[in-house]
């Protein structure tokens, strides 16, 4: 069995240091509990938060431990009666080739469904994340407009498209014309690239009547032109920062935090972060059920970047940071 550790915890941008490959014996499942062979690990921004020490909403990585990440598995050998070998299954397996979990950790896959990676994806915690954020926090309403970042990665790309299922105006911000190329394809109203220098001038320009929802994944800049555009009762799902991740200080320059206030105030915003999981009570069944359907009827499409072998990653996961996968990023460490 192979298995990437975490062997130090990095300031600023992760390096290749920071991760230590090891290979041993196959571990042993015990009774109750299945052995596991990862197919699909999921690379997601989250896990930049858990390499660091800092207080967050769920416990670091310990240095030594095993990256932590979500898996589609299938199993090796059971020793519980409601798993056998040759099914498939959800789980947490982390960043190595074989798992051991008890049975009632592990969530069976239906091949038959939908292909197994959507389980991370667009079916799974970046697709629920879009759902529940965007319905209950953004509440699009038809004839609005909704802006989103990141906006050609799995979160971004099914918050557009539901704002639209929804009767909304979407508008998609990515890196990069293959991006917004990609975007217009998948029928984002308008997208515009967040590298261009004219960028605050383009998102002006296609948001005439100002924006009514803003999902913010990102921070950094692209709030900055965003912020004098919101609408009043202007609502904003706080879901990520993923420009700030690997920020080791506060940006220069005065502290703008009371102008924010002010804006908050006099325009009546809705700033709400939000955890995916505290929704998953109340939300699940539906995302379960109208994101197959939107799938099957094709008005939500999805863009996968698969990584061949558990070895690339970290290289890949540095990536993911800054802009280098194009769709939900996975790594393929067995066949399936
Ligand atoms: P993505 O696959 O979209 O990857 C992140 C993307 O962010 C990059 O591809 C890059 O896209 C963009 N980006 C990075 N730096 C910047 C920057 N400085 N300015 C603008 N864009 C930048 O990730 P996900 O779809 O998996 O996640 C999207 C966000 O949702 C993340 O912030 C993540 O942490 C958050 N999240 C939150 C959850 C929650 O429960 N609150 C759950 C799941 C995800 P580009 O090339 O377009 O610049």
């Amino acid at each position: 069995a192979t298995r990437i550790l975490l062997a130090s915890r990095p300031h600023g941008e992760p390096t290749s240091e920071n991760f230590e490959v090891q290979t041993g014996p196959l571990p042993e499942p015990a009774e109750g509990e299945v052995l596991l062979r990862t197919i699909y690990l999921s690379l997601d921004p989250y896990m930049r938060g858990r390499m660091s020490a800092a207080k967050s909403y769920a416990a670091p990585v310990e240095v030594g431990a095993v990256m932590e990440g979500g898996t589609v598995s299938e199993v090796v050998e059971s020793r519980d009666p409601s798993l056998a070998p040759g099914d498939f299954v959800l789980a947490y397996g982390g960043w190595q080739s074989h798992s051991v979990h008890s049975a009632g950790q592990v969530r069976k896959l239906d091949p038959s469904r939908a292909p197994l990676s959507t389980a991370v994806g667009v079916l799974g915690m970046p697709g629920f994340t879009a759902y529940a954020g965007l319905l209950e926090i953004g509440r699009p309403q038809p004839g609005e407009t909704v802006v989103v970042a990141a906006a050609a990665g799995p979160v971004g790309s099914a918050v557009g498209q539901i704002a639209r299922l929804k009767g909304a105006r979407a508008i998609g911000i990515a890196g990069g014309p293959d991006k917004v190329a990609f975007l217009r394809e998948i029928g984002f109203d308008e997208a515009l690239d967040h590298r261009s220098p004219t960028f605050k001038d383009d998102l002006a320009a296609v948001v005439p009547d100002g924006i009514d929802v803003y999902f913010e994944n990102v921070g950094g800049h692209v709030w900055d032109a965003v912020l004098p555009r919101l609408n009043t009762y202007a609502r904003v799902p706080v879901c990520g920062l993923v420009a700030h991740y690997n920020d080791t200080e506060l940006p220069p320059g005065p502290d703008r935090s009371s102008r924010l206030m002010q804006t908050i105030l006099t325009k009546s915003l809705t700033v709400r972060g939000f955890i995916q999981t505290e929704f998953v009570k109340t939300h699940y069944k539906d995302f379960q059920r109208d994101v197959a359907q939107w799938i099957a009827d094709g008005s939500l499409q999805y863009k996968e970047d698969v990584v061949e072998g558990l070895e690339n990653a970290p290289e890949a996961f540095f990536g993911l940071l800054k802009g280098k996968s194009f769709g939900k990023l996975l790594v393929r460490v067995g066949d399936d």
